[in-house]
């Protein structure tokens, strides 16, 4: 006997109903995304391992213990993508783009893989929508790009976020930041988390992000960090919060906030649901200057957010928004006999072709079995088809709401049906 067969661990089907909830999710976000002026790409699920390798950083979590990484038959080293902005930033070169000075406003939607323990809010494929922005260095830009992630979340229904923001600095602060933050760490080297100890080799700087309580506590007294970023990085990030109050949207500082890439400069931020748990970060995202001259190409500063729709999902049942079930289909046709059955094939064609969603079956169900179909499908009109229609050349048309009937031409019958349908819109 075969093995019984499942889903991998970490991944799921997403039967229609749920299916048709992250249509309306997506949808709704592509239209907001729209309105700012950001267009899709789609980038292939698998890189050679080398785009994140560069991107992320060889010593980055992700690439040490999350990423999928294999050699395909022609044995190259093959990655599933664990995140969206290296894929972007490796197309942005690859199609030159970098070589204009026009500004570059994507946009992507689509699954991303790591292997993590998998738990409520961390899936082993997960789902992303992300955008990039590329060619703007102004403070503003960082402000759009949050007030978009704060609009967006707000146009899905989702009014619980924080938005909480940090400035990790530019590439001149950096080591003076790490070397500060490793002598600090190295006096509390024996409290640290075996995980932290290891960070204080690699990055310090990850050491803030500890979720662990006595890690957080010792993190506490290294907060002067910040005294070591330039001016030209304390203005920008003063210029992009007061911006963004501007237009009204709330923000909060938090020092801790450093984000699990290693890419990040100046602005970085984080829209919390406090409703979540432990898995609370619904969005991150922050700039990325150095990035595509890092990938190879030249300079062009850039930044971004992703937002985890898993998260989405479940902040929105939090907040208990209801999504509007999918559109039921306008018309059933019901066929009584084998010779009705090949008319009612020709007449939802007909429908189909006239912009109609119309359904039917092709067994030999009774007349009531049909009706029931019909009602559990949500079709507000049945058109049907026995022995007597097919003699006269007509259809009878119910109307499920009121119950009434009509007799209809066969060739009348689809205008009928339009014209129901646009004065019950
Ligand atoms: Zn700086
Ligand atoms: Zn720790």
């Amino acid at each position: 006997m075969a093995a019984r067969l499942e889903a991998l661990g970490g991944t799921s089907d997403l039967l229609p109903e749920e299916a048709s909830r992250w249509q309306a999710v997506e949808q709704k976000a592509r239209q907001v995304l729209h309105r700012y002026g950001f267009q899709e790409i789609r980038t292939p699920i698998m890189e050679t391992a080398e785009v994140f390798l560069q991107s992320l950083g060889v010593a980055t979590e992700i690439v040490q213990k999350q990423m999928y990484l294999f050699n395909d038959r022609g044995d190259r080293r093959v990655a599933l993508r664990p995140e969206g902005t290296a894929s972007a930033v490796r197309a942005f070169l690859e199609h030159g783009m970098d070589k204009t000075s026009s500004l570059t406003k994507w946009y992507y939607v689509g699954p991303m893989f790591r292997a993590e323990r998998p738990q409520a809010g961390r899936r082993r494929q997960f789902h992303q929508v992300g955008v990039e922005v590329f060619g703007s260095a102004s403070p503003h830009q960082d402000a759009e790009v949050m007030a978009m992630l704060m609009h967006l979340l707000k146009s899905l229904g989702i009014r619980g976020a924080m938005l909480m923001v940090n400035n990790l600095g530019c590439r001149n602060d950096r080591p003076k930041m790490l070397e500060y933050l490793k002598t600090y760490f190295l006096g509390h080297h024996m409290d640290l988390c075996p995980d932290c100890k290891q960070r204080l080799e690699v990055n310090p700087l990850r050491i803030l992000d500890c979720k662990i309580e006595r890690c957080r506590s010792i993190a506490k007294g290294s907060m002067q960090w910040s005294k070591w970023l330039c001016k030209d990085c304390a203005d920008h990030y003063d210029k992009a919060l007061a911006s963004l109050r501007t237009v009204g949207v709330e923000c909060h500082p938090d020092p801790h906030l450093v984000r699990g890439l290693d890419y990040y400069t100046k602005t970085a931020f984080e829209v919390v649901y406090p409703g979540l748990g432990a898995q609370n970060a619904i969005g991150a995202g922050g700039r990325y200057d150095d990035l595509v001259e890092r990938m190879g190409g030249q300079p062009t500063p850039a930044v971004g957010f992703a937002i985890g729709l898993e998260r989405v999902m479940m902040a929105l049942e939090a907040e208990q928004v209801a999504i509007p079930p999918a559109q039921p289909p306008a018309v059933y046709v019901a066929a009584l006999g084998e010779q009705a059955r090949g008319k009612a094939l020709e007449l939802l064609q007909h429908l189909r072709a006239a912009g109609i969603a119309a359904v039917g079956e092709f067994e030999a169900h009774s007349l009531r079995r049909q009706m029931e179909n019909a009602n559990r499908q949500g079709c507000p009109i049945v058109l049907m088809i026995g022995d007597d229609e097919l003699a006269k050349g007509t259809v009878t048309l119910r109307d499920m709401a009121t119950r009434s009937q009509a007799e209809a031409t066969w060739e009348g019958c689809v205008d009928e049906v339009l014209r129901r349908l646009r004065a019950a819109a």
